[in-house]
């Protein structure tokens, strides 16, 4: 029999990141801009108690192992308690997204069976609506204190927050188990068909908080002060909440103010180094200080993924305001870090605009993402940067099935991301479309995000989408919807002229209509289902 070695053995369980925060970190500020509007300023120490007594609430409440727990709440100091004392406890917490439609988070209870639901004050009269729909659900706790509880309500089973805690005695010690359990689940947003759980292991959250830190990665510190724009309901605010425990930086909780002014003001308030968010927020953020001359003092770097990023918004960061972006992909089914865009040693003596260039690709893997390309075939297609394929993944932090599905969603032990993509020879990665956005024109493909990504560097252009649109000779043309920005006029016409000579000449939008407003998917993406629809009887001017 082979040596085995004589480390220790200890489960990587999530509640490990927050008595380790605790212990060496416990007075590193939580800050949150709360619901009920004011500030409010913790610490990971207390944190960390008050988790405990969260845990302890559950226990009486009669929860049992991997029982599932529900939330609809913005980005708070209570939203991490709950992350840590129901994962802590060995029961699953389960984020949910309150701008989908109502049925669907209804659909999203049910399947994941929540036994108890915690709810921001805001989000209540939701709760209330649905609650005759949700048959699993035996308490819902409203997050906030005794004055905060509603006078009348059609609930018969509501709890207040803090009496939750203020009962306990926080004389409670997570428990040690199988690093394997569940920790969490996230819905997939379900833009085709139903939603699809993907449930997290404790070891993957924790391997996942590890790799996000690494400095090729979003590269925390604990020097740094943390402000996730991006939800905690939206693949778990990307694994912030659990990578900050780990390093023990500082974390700014922005509730549901996620306007330019309001976070700008946050951010300089808080000192804010480093922030993370799809690429819409920041369109708010940057017309903000744009448009009242601000700058900021202590902003270094923020990471953009969740939809491409545009490669003007990068510049304008990176020339106007002294941020460095990191474009990120990744997916709820990856926990969700895949790849970001960093340099290599080799890129040094490369010119400014070249390192650009490369920077604006969805970027290389971290350790414990594998990736691959193949055609319709599954043949595997090379790293050349210019062969685009199906973008397959494995790793630690992979989904290997969906909740309550049986059908295994892998393909030769790979994960099919949906996404269409390239990989360079250096492994810089390209996504060009989720695959049922492609363009197919006369049996070419074209990028609906290269497009984009032209018209986003118009200055008279807020925010662009391009979608395929019926054509009878080609099958589909590319239609340009196009926000203008605010008392700017600029034509059809010139728009189009603003491709000559920046994409093949064949690939040019045949048309571009202007709209006041584009729409959003619950996670901030540009929702191209609807759009399609809303335009499928548009007649292109070249048919
Ligand atoms: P859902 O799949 O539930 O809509 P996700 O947040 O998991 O929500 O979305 C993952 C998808 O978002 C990816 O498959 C990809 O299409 C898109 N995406 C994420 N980051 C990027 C990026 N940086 N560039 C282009 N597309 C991205």
């Amino acid at each position: 029999m082979s040596l085995m070695g004589q480390m220790m053995h200890m489960p990587l369980t999530i509640s490990s990141l927050l008595t380790h925060a605790a212990r060496h970190n416990g007075d590193v500020e939580i800050v949150s801009k709360r619901v009920e509007g004011d500030m409010h300023r913790t610490n990971w120490s207390e944190i960390e108690l008050r988790s405990r007594k969260l845990a302890q609430a559950l226990a009486r409440l009669g929860l049992q192992a991997g029982d599932r727990v529900g939330t609809l709440a913005w980005n708070g100091y209570r939203h991490l308690e709950i992350y840590y004392g129901v994962s802590g406890a060995q029961l699953v917490c389960h984020t949910i997204n309150p701008r989908l439609v109502p049925q669907q988070v209804a659909w999203i209870v049910n399947d994941a069976q929540d036994k108890v639901i915690f709810v921001d004050i805001n989000i209540f009269p939701l709760v209330e609506k649905l609650a005759p729909m949700l048959a699993s659900v035996k308490h819902v706790v409203l997050m906030g204190a005794r004055e905060s509880m509603p006078k009348e309500t059609t609930l018969t089973n509501l709890l207040c927050y803090e009496d939750l805690i203020a009962a306990e005695d926080g004389n409670y010690q997570w428990p040690s188990f199988d690093e394997n359990a569940a920790a969490s689940i996230c819905y997939t947003s379900g833009t085709t068909g139903n939603p699809k759980g993907a449930i997290y292991t404790h070891r993957s959250t924790v391997l996942h908080a590890l790799a996000a830190a690494l400095p090729d990665a979003m590269s925390l510190k604990a020097t740094d002060t943390v402000l996730p724009v991006v939800p905690m309901f939206h693949v778990n605010a990307w694994g912030i909440p659990y990578a900050a425990a780990m390093v023990g930086c500082k974390l700014v909780m922005p509730g549901h103010h996620l306007d330019g002014a309001s976070l700008y003001n946050l951010f300089e308030e808080e000192k804010v180094t480093m922030s993370a968010g799809v690429p819409t927020i920041w369109l708010g953020l940057l017309n903000h200080v744009k448009s009242n001359n601000l700058k900021f003092s202590t902003f270094k770097t923020t990471i953009i993924g969740g939809a491409a990023c545009p490669p003007a918004m990068i510049r304008t960061f990176e020339n106007d305001y002294n941020v460095d972006v990191i474009h990120a992909w990744g997916m709820t089914e990856l926990s969700p870090i895949g790849t970001l865009g960093r340099l290599k040693a080799k890129h040094a003596d490369w010119s400014l605009d070249d390192k650009q260039k490369l920077l604006e690709k969805q970027g290389k893997s971290v350790f414990g993402i594998d990736m691959r390309i193949v055609d319709a075939d599954g043949k595997v297609l090379p790293w050349d940067g210019k062969a685009a394929g199906d973008l397959e993944v494995k790793g630690h932090w992979v989904v290997s099935g969906y909740y309550n599905i049986d059908k295994s969603p892998l393909h030769d032990g790979w994960f099919p991301t949906g996404d269409v993509a390239t990989i360079d020879a250096d492994g810089y990665m390209q996504i060009t479309d989720r695959s049922k956005d492609v363009i197919k024109s006369g049996g070419e493909w074209i990028s609906s995000i290269d497009l984009e990504n032209v018209l986003m560097g118009h200055p008279a252009v807020h925010e662009a989408a391009a979608i395929a649109c019926a054509h009878p000779k080609w099958d589909e043309r590319p239609l340009m919807v196009v926000v203008k920005k605010p008392g700017v006029e600029v034509t059809a016409a010139e728009l189009i002229a603003f491709y000559d000579g920046k994409i093949p000449k064949w690939q040019t939008p045949d048309d571009v209509v202007f709209v006041d407003e584009i729409p959003h998917t619950a996670t901030g993406k540009i929702y191209k289902l609807k759009l399609r629809e809303s335009f499928k009887d548009h007649k292109l001017p070249t048919i």
